[in-house]
């Protein structure tokens, strides 16, 4: 559990408090005594000593290394001065910080642990076959379109889709959900996923590292490194703090003896001043604030990961914390992106020739139309058929088929491209289609809205968000019909990617700077108002790369209702964070204060700190666990 520099480290507080107590029972005096005395404090302090030393070498010297061996060396001055021989409160201030550097090394190293093993879906091989038998190999060195096998019990190492097999998988360390997936042939599979009892062999969608699971392990392994506003002011305030302490307590040592022999024609008494300034630089040692707030907001990210939000950095965490405004896209995000058709209208062709040449003009695109075309067409698409494809983004899509110039898309698209429409007037998504420039139909098609959207919208609204809008490119009929069933506050339709960023930068005008506002989106149109928002949120599953990649937060399993969950976990982790700084600077001022009118000792002082510390690293430690919603 501990590792070698922590071994080592309580081997050293071992030896120096047996040495202590030793000479505690044996009487020394003089020479003698200050030696003896000595080498418990090199044992416990060598490495504090040094490193104030190359402090104040390197002119980088006010550090806490600087703050103990001032306050220590000045104490065994101040006892060889008095010839009091009263070493034992120098080696004790020492002792104690060492304790409490060590306990929080060994909190923080276990709350790392913890969860880099929530983390652990990193696979370490991949199976393929070769001659009628099974082979690892490392997942780098599979090249996309190959065949895998993975067993009941192992990791899915790369995202594919599955060849052969049923089987269900647990996808707990990726999205949270605790109920197992079921899986067949056709099915796509994300790696990270735990084959449960099935043989799967899975074809390769990606490479390794463009699947999911690299890219989870990237984002978490990159999280900590974007830091938030109450990181930054704790190094801010570390900068500031720990220099004025120092000075403050030159100050007390020199002024108010010089007071009193001058102005007061009193004795100096310049021991005891002395004593009180050494007492406050002891206390004033900012362990537990610099320690516990980078340690909270770090289980934060854990807890929220654990539940299936990936949140890219402790900056976003904060901002979350602070969202009253929630702006969704539509499709994709609040419904399925899974479309049936509805019908087909207008056909100037057979129908079954209409959707052909609408899905071939579809195969290369990435949007849940597309992808719900190529299904309900159902047949193998000759991909060689399809050149010149072009896609408007918020449109549709124009393509040659067979030289053919095709075009899918809404009405827009229509006008835009001057060409003849006959309107629908069915409640649903209008897919026209136009083959060289004349009109050749319609097919309708509807998407439905995801099971929990309803839930999601209520529990946002009981998490105390004020207004949840939807904004889309789709009609204005069907958004209506969607606005109303979940429940939202507002809705914009019939929205071209850059109206999306217009309409967003208009709610972000319009609210006061505090509230801030939260873009739930999936497609690669959603990129730009991902960005421009003050948070933006993907879908981790069904969303696009380019989505996910402009998002501050993921949401694994594209379930909606995950983001009331990661705001309650952001507030608790902030509440955290708040409760640490409070409680840390309060016992250092009230300390510092009892320390400067000579009421407090240094063991009262590294009592206090080294409590505090692991007070505030336990309370840190609490933003980990997440209540079940
Ligand atoms: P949303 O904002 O709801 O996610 P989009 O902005 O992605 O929707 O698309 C808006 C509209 O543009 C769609 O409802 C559809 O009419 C049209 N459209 C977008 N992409 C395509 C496409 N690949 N094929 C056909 N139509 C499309
Ligand atoms: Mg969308």
């Amino acid at each position: 559990m501990m590792n070698k520099k922590q071994k080592i480290m309580l081997l050293r507080i071992l030896v120096a408090v047996a040495w202590m107590i030793v000479l505690h029972f044996v009487p020394t005096t003089g020479l003698m005594r200050f030696i003896l005395y000595m080498v418990p404090y090199g044992i416990i302090g060598h490495d504090i000593l040094r490193k104030a030393l190359k402090g104040i070498r390197n002119r980088q010297m006010f550090d806490e290394s600087f703050l103990m061996a001032v306050a220590t060396i000045g104490a065994i001055a101040l006892a060889l001065y008095a010839q009091s021989g009263e070493y034992t409160e120098a080696i004790a201030v020492m002792l104690f910080y060492q304790i409490g550097e060590w306990f929080q090394s060994y909190a923080v190293g276990k709350s790392r642990r913890n969860i880099s093993a929530l983390m652990d879906i990193r696979p370490d091989y991949a199976n393929v076959e070769r001659d009628g038998k099974l082979e690892r190999v490392d997942p780098d060195e599979i090249e996309v379109g190959s065949v895998i096998v993975v067993q009941p019990g192992e990791k899915v190492p790369i995202d594919g889709i599955v060849l052969s097999g049923v089987s269900s998988l647990n996808t707990s360390a990726l999205t949270g959900e605790s109920l197992p997936r079921d899986v067949q042939a056709g099915d796509e599979i994300i790696s990270g996923c735990i084959n449960l009892n099935g043989l799967l062999k899975i074809q390769t969608t990606k490479e390794f590292g463009e699947s999911t699971v690299s890219k989870i392990l990237d984002l978490v392994e990159n999280a900590s490194s974007r830091k938030s506003k109450s990181e930054d002011f704790i190094s801010k305030f570390a900068r500031v703090y720990t220099p004025a302490v120092c000075y403050a307590a030159l100050a007390l040592a020199i002024l108010p003896p010089l007071v009193r022999m001058i102005g007061m024609d009193l004795p100096a008494d310049w021991g005891s001043w002395i004593y009180r300034a050494l007492t406050f630089l002891v206390i004033s040692c900012p362990c537990a604030l610099v320690i516990s707030i980078p340690l909270s907001f770090f289980a934060g990210i854990g807890g929220a990961s654990k539940a299936g939000v990936l949140v890219k950095g402790s900056n976003y965490l904060e901002t979350l914390s602070q969202t009253r405004i929630v702006v969704f896209d539509k499709t994709g995000t609040l419904t399925q992106g899974v479309f049936e058709v509805e019908g087909i209208h207008h056909s100037q062709m057979e129908d079954e020739k209409l959707m052909e040449y609408a899905a071939l003009a579809e195969s290369a695109s990435s949007h849940p139309i597309s992808k719900s075309l190529q299904r309900a067409y159902g047949k193998e698409l000759d991909r060689s058929r399809v050149t010149d494809i072009q896609e408007r983004s918020g449109n549709g899509v124009l393509a040659k088929v067979d030289g053919m110039k095709v075009a899918v898309g809404n009405d827009k698209l229509m006008e835009h491209l001057g060409i003849d429409f006959i309107p629908c007037h069915s409640v649903g998504t209008i897919l026209h289609i136009a083959v060289d420039g004349e009109y050749a139909g319609h097919i309708v098609i509807s998407d439905v809205v995801k099971p929990h959207a309803k839930e999601a919208i209520r529990a946002l609204k009981s998490a105390g968000i004020q207004k949840t809008v939807m904004l889309t490119g789709d009609r204005h009929s069907v958004a209506e019909q969607v606005a109303q069933d979940l429940g939202l506050d507002a809705v914009y339709s019939e929205l071209l990617p850059a109206d999306k960023v217009d309409q967003v930068e208009k709610l972000l005008d319009a609210k006061p700077e505090k509230a801030k506002l939260a873009f739930v989106g999936d497609g690669i149109n959603d990129a730009p108002v991902l960005s421009r928002a003050d948070i933006g949120i993907a879908m981790g599953a069904m969303g696009s790369d380019a989505a996910i990649e402009a998002a501050d937060v993921v949401l694994m399993d594209d379930n909606p209702l995950q983001i009331a969950k990661a705001i309650k976990i952001s507030r608790k982790c902030l509440r955290i964070v708040y409760q640490n700084i409070i409680f840390a600077i309060g016992i250092k001022l009230i300390c510092l204060a009892l320390g400067a009118l000579g009421i407090a000792n240094m063991w009262l002082a590294i009592f206090a700190d080294v409590g505090v510390m692991i007070l505030a690293v336990l309370n840190a430690i609490r933003a980990l666990f997440v209540k079940k919603l």
